[in-house]
């Protein structure tokens, strides 16, 4: 599994990638409880509006469950925020080089690795990932917020992209901008990691960073 293996890596071997996970599932129990306080949500309430069990979400808020990105990508929704408000909070100068082997992350046992290159600040209105999609892996995303819009751009492997009802094939290089408040997905039917860069727009005053 090499091929995941970006130059970053060296400096942190095997544990790093288990501490980011467990990083994240620490900060998101934080950012969860948090996130329920300033809406005065119930569990229940909090689980119905992310569309996952309120036995799941507690299991989160209480940092017993390492949730898949697709989940963070559910409670994201349901809390109308950035995908980054839920990750560990990154201090840094702002020139500072991001080097995504530092920030990797496969938050639980999916074929889906993140890593948050810019975190949501809600001046600017993005954030940017770099996702790995192992082999096989598939996910078609339930729409996030109105008027998020996707821009993908292929470095590595070759990735498929559901867009408008259809699957289109990215070769590395290549982008494609997306409705993402519209059902959408991505897929890696190659025997190749892909990996790609997702900048990832939200309508100003939307997200619960900004609101
Ligand atoms: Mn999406």
């Amino acid at each position: 599994m090499d091929a995941i293996t970006h130059k970053g890596d060296a400096d942190h071997p095997a544990s790093a990638m288990g501490e980011a996970g467990t990083d994240i599932t620490r900060a998101l129990s934080q950012h969860l409880r948090a996130l329920r306080a300033e809406r005065a949500w119930s569990l229940q309430r909090a689980a119905e509006a992310c569309g996952v069990s309120k036995a799941m979400l507690g299991q989160i808020e209480r940092g017993e469950s390492s949730p898949t990105v697709a989940l963070l990508w559910r409670i994201a929704g349901g809390f109308g925020c950035a995908l980054s408000d839920l990750l560990p909070r990154q201090a840094g100068a702002p020139a500072e080089v991001r080097d995504p082997g530092r920030v990797r992350a496969r938050p639980a046992s999916d074929a889906m690795l993140v890593a948050p290159l810019f975190a949501f600040d809600p001046a600017l209105a993005f954030e940017v990932f770099e996702l790995t999609l192992l082999p096989g892996y598939e996910r078609v995303s339930e729409p996030h917020v109105a008027g998020v819009v996707e821009h993908v751009v292929v470095q590595r492997g070759s990735l498929e992209v559901l867009s408008d009802g259809a699957w289109v094939r990215l070769q590395p290089g290549e982008g494609l901008r997306l409705a993402g408040d519209r059902e959408h997905g991505y897929r890696n039917a190659g025997a190749e990691p892909a990996v790609f860069l997702d900048l990832i727009h939200y309508p100003r005053g939307r997200s619960a960073a900004a609101s």
